[in-house]
């Protein structure tokens, strides 16, 4: 656990794949400490929490966040749930998408046919769905947790919107202080994709939830992974421009014949990717190619056999 400037303590916990590690904090307060994240449910996340909480010296743990629900953020919530006896909030948008993707069992079903709409063969899409579903005895959310809103106050930190990465994804501001979640990281992009059953437009949301986090000018971010932010406007500033430069780059790779976004993915995102990257840059190509779809940049046609993009001109 490392000590933080305000009190603040970091707990890193590890990750099978890149980035290698998460990030879980906790925030002092009155009513003791608010954790924000879980870790990944691996077999020994109950044990290696225990470890981490022992160290606070009996002081109450008043209440879990998670941020999104993605493995890494959500995975461990019921057994730190457990362990502490705190009870968990959550965003009410993103807990739904939770409940969906993690407590149904035809989830995969539903990103199969996704994926082949999208022009992913289908010996790749069953690949791509194992190394999905390969997640899934990691995740262990905790059903019905308190529901937040935008704008709403936990222990004095104010819930915002952070869409993009995550639909439903809240950080956490308080005196300039940003718990971001995976907003704003510093040496990797976030992803930011298109998913079944996700708002149209994630990477629309995405810029305009960076437009908004440079408004709020906080001066220190803590991210999910990697080292503090200590110019998170900055970094703003820079995934903006990384994103403009992204959307550049997909419409070069229109030019021709109508392209699948599992086509489009190749110039974009390079020929040698593990099936795991190459789910993500097929999502990743989908948020741009839709987004410029949205600015005139891009069209789409749909038919029964699934969905192609042109330039526009
Ligand atoms: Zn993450």
């Amino acid at each position: 656990m490392d000590e933080l400037d305000g009190g603040i303590r970091r707990v890193t916990l590890p990750l099978p794949n890149r980035p290698g590690h998460v990030h879980a904090y906790l925030l002092p307060g009155e009513g003791g400490w608010t954790i924000v994240d879980t870790g990944l449910g691996l077999p020994d996340a109950r044990d290696r929490w225990a470890a981490e909480l022992a160290a606070l010296d009996g002081a109450t743990v008043g209440r879990i966040v998670v941020t999104h629900f993605h493995p890494d953020h959500v995975g461990a919530a019921s057994d730190l749930a457990e362990l502490t006896g705190a009870p968990v909030s959550q965003g009410r948008v993103d807990y739904a998408q939770c409940a969906l993707v993690w407590g149904g069992e035809d989830w995969g079903d539903v990103l199969v046919d996704w994926f082949r709409r999208h022009g992913v063969p289908p010996d790749v899409t069953d690949e791509l769905i194992e190394q999905g579903s390969a997640y899934r005895p990691f995740v262990r959310y905790r059903p019905d947790p308190d529901l937040l809103d935008p704008g709403d106050v936990v222990e004095g930190w104010k819930a915002v919107a952070a869409p993009g990465h995550a639909d439903g994804q809240l950080m956490l501001l308080r005196e300039g202080v940003l718990i971001a979640a995976d907003h704003l990281l510093g040496r990797i992009s976030p992803t930011v994709g298109l998913w079944p059953a996700s708002r149209p437009d994630p990477l629309g949301d995405y810029l305009d939830a960076l437009r908004a986090t440079i408004d709020l000018e906080p001066t220190l971010a803590l991210p999910g992974h990697g080292e503090p932010l200590t110019d998170p406007v900055a970094r703003a500033h820079e995934l903006l421009a990384h994103h403009r430069e992204r959307l550049e780059a997909t419409v070069a790779a229109l030019e021709g014949e109508p392209r699948t976004a599992y086509q489009v993915s190749f110039p974009l995102f390079g020929d040698d990717l593990k099936p795991s990257a190459r789910r993500f840059a097929v999502a990743e190509t989908l948020s741009h190619l839709e987004r410029l779809v949205l600015e005139g940049g891009a069209r789409r046609h749909e038919t029964a056999g699934g969905v192609t993009y042109t330039a526009a001109q």
